[in-house]
């Protein structure tokens, strides 16, 4: 019998952990910042290191404006995938627009789904290695991201949202290279929230959904439906 079951179990799942995952996975950071990085026990299925949406997250992020320095590195490495697999460059940047070739300003869409699938991962196994909790029901939110109609206006109907996720008074947690990661948490009466911040700039929100409590997601939805004027 294994003294500490816990710990050999994955982080995820029932099953005995069969690796380490890395979180956020070990490609997020570049080359000489990988020392004491953070990783769980995990099983072949649930370890997201090499995961494919892990590449384009990453990519998708390295080119966002408002980085600092070491996301900046980021983008010699993303280049470098791009000149691999001009397809993924391609897949990454569909949606790319120039904005202003004066100030080299261009938007593209993200795939929200692929970011919400990864940051979920990233979320649950830090709540499981500081909480020893398996919680899979996560609601993700990226306040840095801007909707469409925001790049014309300045503002969008987010932003109370997003100042409310910002007054949230998280408990910054210690993490060996805050400058490519940092993540903060605070437990609300009703579940954990969790702030994730990547190269400086690039913030992620997420928090624990549960079927017996109203959400805050599902609240500012309907606070949207109602105020926002329809567009199409
Ligand atoms: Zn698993």
């Amino acid at each position: 019998m294994p003294s500490n079951p816990s710990r050999d179990a994955c982080y995820a799942c029932d099953q005995p952990a069969t690796t380490k995952e890395h979180t956020p996975p070990k490609s997020f950071f570049p080359p000489g910042k990988r020392q004491g990085l953070i990783t769980v026990p995990s099983c072949s299925i649930h370890n997201c290191d090499n995961a494919p949406d892990v590449e384009y997250v990453r990519n998708a992020i390295a080119f966002h404006a408002g980085l600092n320095e070491t996301g900046g590195l980021l983008i010699d490495t993303t280049k470098r995938s791009f000149d691999h697999s001009p397809a993924l460059f391609s897949r990454t940047f569909q949606s790319f627009v120039v904005r202003s070739t004066e100030k080299h300003v261009a938007t593209y869409k993200a795939d929200l789904n692929r970011v919400k699938a990864m940051m979920t991962a990233v979320v649950q196994a830090l709540h499981y290695r500081d909480q020893r909790q398996k919680w899979n029901r996560w609601q993700v939110f990226v306040p840095t991201l801007r909707s469409e109609s925001s790049l014309n206006q300045g503002s969008d109907c987010w932003d109370a949202f997003r100042g409310l996720l910002n007054r949230i008074p998280y408990a910054d947690r210690r993490t060996a290279e805050p400058e490519v990661f940092r993540y903060g948490s605070y437990a609300l009466d009703w579940g954990w929230v969790y702030r994730l911040t990547f190269y400086g700039g690039f913030v992620v929100n997420a928090w624990m959904l549960r079927e017996d409590t109203e959400d805050l997601y599902n609240t500012a939805i309907e606070a949207r439906e109602t105020e926002h004027e329809p567009n199409q």
